[in-house]
């Protein structure tokens, strides 16, 4: 293996480096708007529980658990056939404040992007192992947590302790983020699904290298997704980490 310190000066080194200093500096960025937003997503669920279920908006529940509110379903990757772990302790019940939870549980259905696919394919909606469901009406960030993409976020219980990806997830996960961005998260490619493929590029760069082109690349790739927010606030938040990255490649390329 070749010196250590020849290593920490290698342009590929400081290449890969630069690229994960910019994921950091995009995922500060949108953590700020994503940690905001998710109270717009409560509030948004909360109308449309009013308007379907007539449950007021000032009503809230902290007595329900998540196995208490998620239907038994095999497809749910909580669940299991036969006897259920999940369900062993806690069985599935109405919420005792006019079904509040299960209300909520259903709207957090709603919102995912990949809701329709359990069938067809292995399941993509939300991620309920990761949530508490005693929670969701007083911090919406475990609302936020069921559109992380996978298990492994059971401890993140506050949004700062959130990585890249996760926030990427998140926003291209819940269909309620598609109001903050101008590109259409239809597509299969569009900024979020190029900027969670950087962040593996970046984690799964080999020795920790990028060449100046592939780290440009990917600096490119978060740059047009800060510059993709479309609310005037939002974008102005975006300028000075988009300013921080671009500084970062002319002053280091
Ligand atoms: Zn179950
Ligand atoms: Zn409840």
């Amino acid at each position: 293996m070749a010196d250590y310190k020849d290593i920490i000066r290698k342009p590929e080194t400081l290449g890969w480096f630069k690229a994960a200093m910019a994921m950091k500096i995009t995922r500060d960025c949108l953590l700020d708007i994503v940690k905001q937003a998710t109270h717009e997503l409560y509030d948004k669920i909360r109308k449309v529980i009013k308007i379907k279920d007539g449950i007021q908006e000032d009503v809230v529940c902290s007595q329900c658990n998540t196995p208490k509110v998620l239907p038994c379903d095999a497809n749910n990757k909580c669940c299991n056939y036969g006897t259920c772990e999940f369900h062993t302790i806690h069985k599935q019940q109405s919420c005792p404040k006019a079904n509040l939870c299960n209300a909520i549980c259903r709207e957090i259905v709603a919102n995912h992007r990949f809701r329709n696919r359990s069938k067809k394919q292995s399941f993509k909606g939300p991620t309920w192992v990761n949530t508490d469901a005693c929670k969701w009406c007083n911090d919406p960030w475990q609302i936020a947590k069921c559109y992380l993409s996978k298990e492994g976020y059971t401890d993140v219980n506050l949004a700062e302790d959130i990585d890249f990806n996760g926030i990427v997830y998140v926003i291209y996960n819940c269909e309620f983020f598609q109001a903050y961005l101008k590109d259409n998260l239809d597509r299969s490619r569009n900024v979020c699904t190029k900027a969670r493929d950087v962040g593996r590029e970046v984690r799964h760069a080999p020795s920790n290298s990028m060449t100046s082109q592939e780290s440009d690349r990917a600096i490119d790739t978060l740059v047009a997704l800060l510059q993709n927010l479309k609310h005037v606030n939002h974008q102005f938040a975006a300028k000075t980490a988009v300013d921080m990255l671009t500084q970062k490649n002319k002053t280091e390329s």
